[in-house]
């Protein structure tokens, strides 16, 4: 692998990018390079292409849900239980253990919904530096682990991602992660952090959410057209069709839609329908080690196998305002939250009192 080669791999900047249906526009901060459309550079494609057999008991493509539950409201939160109670197998919930402290006994229920339950933190975010990240990855797996919830996969709250998050989760044993700030519309595989590929497997997801569309001003109807669009192209494309909601109050919508769509792809035979954590499972089991310790990649035929998104699936880079663009350079510098109490904080002192020091002059603007 050259340097020239593998800088899409090691550049994991994430830029907003704008993605289109029927006349409408709506925007996600995603990988700014996403890794398919480098696949030739890293990896020798066998000189013809032909089908791949590349999907679990020989079907065309999987069907996974993720799930993120990144607040509860004990009443909303039950009746999406009883929505994916007819489609549990095929369903991940990424929990965040802090909206879970007073509502322990949805887990129970969640869980005796046969629903495979994941973290997604403790508190609502991803630092940037390796303590803070260890912290709140430790104190939402005890959480779990208190309830009888064995967690090994994490899905990154807001997407985002750094080496530094990856090394916590490999501290903690994790198995693997999904975040669309890293990779989109991939097949699964290893980030390169620098000297060696993460042990820890990312599992690319589809990045834009119905509520992303809904807020975009797009109908039910429309939401549902959109959706069965993208399984269409993912299915044409051989890329695993993973999609994303939120347990989200604000758009009771969503819950009309995912009934909708989940009866949809009940009835679609050409898709293995599995749980995240099981398809990570049988990603493993298929990997060639000597081909992924050496390309970060789990078998040569998925590169093989995928074709290129067009552009509205993979979204077009917008340039930000230069204000904007001054507001989130501050904001990274100081990694920039308000969901962590000032003593739960860990890492770098002067940072943390910058930190501090701007969560007060937010406050005083309000
Ligand atoms: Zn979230």
């Amino acid at each position: 692998m050259s340097t020239k080669n593998i800088n899409p791999f090691l550049d994991t900047k994430s830029v907003i990018k704008a993605f289109s249906f029927r006349n409408k526009t709506f925007f996600e901060k995603v990988a700014k390079y996403p890794k398919i459309k480098y696949l030739e550079q890293i990896s020798q494609r066998p000189d013809e292409f032909k089908q791949m057999n590349l999907y679990p008991q020989g079907k065309d493509n999987i069907f996974t849900l993720r799930i993120d539950a990144d607040e509860v409201h004990a009443d909303d939160f039950k009746e999406y239980i009883e929505i994916f109670r007819d489609y549990s197998p095929w369903i991940t919930l990424f929990c965040s253990a802090r909206a879970f402290e007073k509502n322990k006994k949805l887990l129970e229920e969640t869980k005796e919904a046969n629903i495979d339950i994941q973290s997604h933190g403790y508190y609502h975010y991803v630092y940037n530096d390796y303590e803070s990240n260890l912290f709140n990855l430790s104190k939402a797996k005890y959480f779990f682990e208190e309830l009888k919830i064995i967690t090994s996969g994490f899905a990154a709250p807001m997407g985002k991602y750094n080496n530094n998050l990856m090394l916590a989760l490999e501290e903690l044993g994790y198995k693997y992660s999904s975040d669309f700030s890293f990779d989109y519309l991939n097949f699964p595989h290893y980030p390169y952090l620098g000297k060696r590929f993460s042990k820890i497997l990312q599992v690319p997801i589809f990045p834009i959410c119905p509520e992303i569309l809904f807020a975009a001003g797009l109908s039910i109807d429309e939401v549902i057209a959109y959706f069965n669009e993208v399984v269409k192209n993912l299915t044409i494309m051989n890329i695993p069709i993973i999609i994303y909601a939120h347990t989200n109050k604000t758009y009771p919508q969503v819950k009309i839609f995912l009934k909708e769509f989940l009866e949809r792809i009940k009835d679609d035979s050409v898709l293995h329908k599995c749980n995240m954590t099981d398809f990570s499972s049988w990603c493993f089991s298929v990997e060639d080690a000597s081909f992924s310790s050496q390309y970060g990649l789990l078998v040569p035929e998925a590169s093989a196998a995928l074709r290129q998104p067009q552009e509205d699936l993979l979204g077009a880079e917008v340039t930000e305002n230069f204000t904007k663009k001054i507001k989130s350079f501050i904001k990274e510098m100081i990694d920039y939250e308000d969901v962590t109490p000032l003593e739960e904080l860990r890492g770098n002192l002067f940072r943390k009192g910058l930190k501090s020091l701007y969560r007060r002059y937010k406050i005083k603007r309000q």
